[in-house]
């Protein structure tokens, strides 16, 4: 998928197809930061990386929006950090929780809400864009 690239899914399922193939280009390290309103679909999104990464059931992903992280880890696949950063207050509450290690660590994070921590975030990371079309519709632009 080229820089740039815009997709069109048409429905929840095709957003996570769509997050499925997106994580064979996925590896240990890689930081995924997914941005767009509520409901633009980035929680689905997850739900098909985490799917393609470690086989897990979409219905086992839910967004950890009060606890900020949530780790998918099964055996034979790196782990998923999957961070909620919607409540997160500033930058050093990140830090004071202990959660930047998890940015270095060996395996896959896809943040909701990245812009909290922004001024902390490595220059490298992956970003995926969804916007709302339509009631079934989103767009996801790599930028
Ligand atoms: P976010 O994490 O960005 O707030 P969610 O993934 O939690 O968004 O929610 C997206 C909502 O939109 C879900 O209720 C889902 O069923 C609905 N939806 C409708 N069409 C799509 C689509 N094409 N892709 C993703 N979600 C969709
Ligand atoms: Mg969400």
């Amino acid at each position: 998928m080229g820089r740039n690239r815009r997709s069109i899914t048409a429905s929840y399922e095709e957003t996570i197809a769509f997050g499925k193939r997106f994580a064979r280009e996925l590896k240990p390290g890689s930081i995924v930061c997914l941005f767009g309103d509520l409901g633009a679909g980035k929680t689905t999104l997850i739900k098909g990386i985490v799917e393609g990464i470690t086989g897990l059931e979409p219905c086992q992903v839910t967004s950890p929006t009060f606890t900020y992280l949530h780790v998918y880890a099964e055996q034979s696949s790196p782990p998923v950090y999957h961070f909620d950063l919607y409540r997160l207050n500033d930058p050093e509450e990140f830090l004071g929780l202990g959660l930047e290690e998890f940015l270095f660590a060996d395996g896959i994070c896809c943040i909701e809400w990245s812009e909290k921590i922004h001024s902390i975030l490595p220059q490298n990371c992956l970003r995926l864009q969804l916007n709302y079309e339509g009631p079934d519709s989103r767009s996801i632009t790599y930028c």
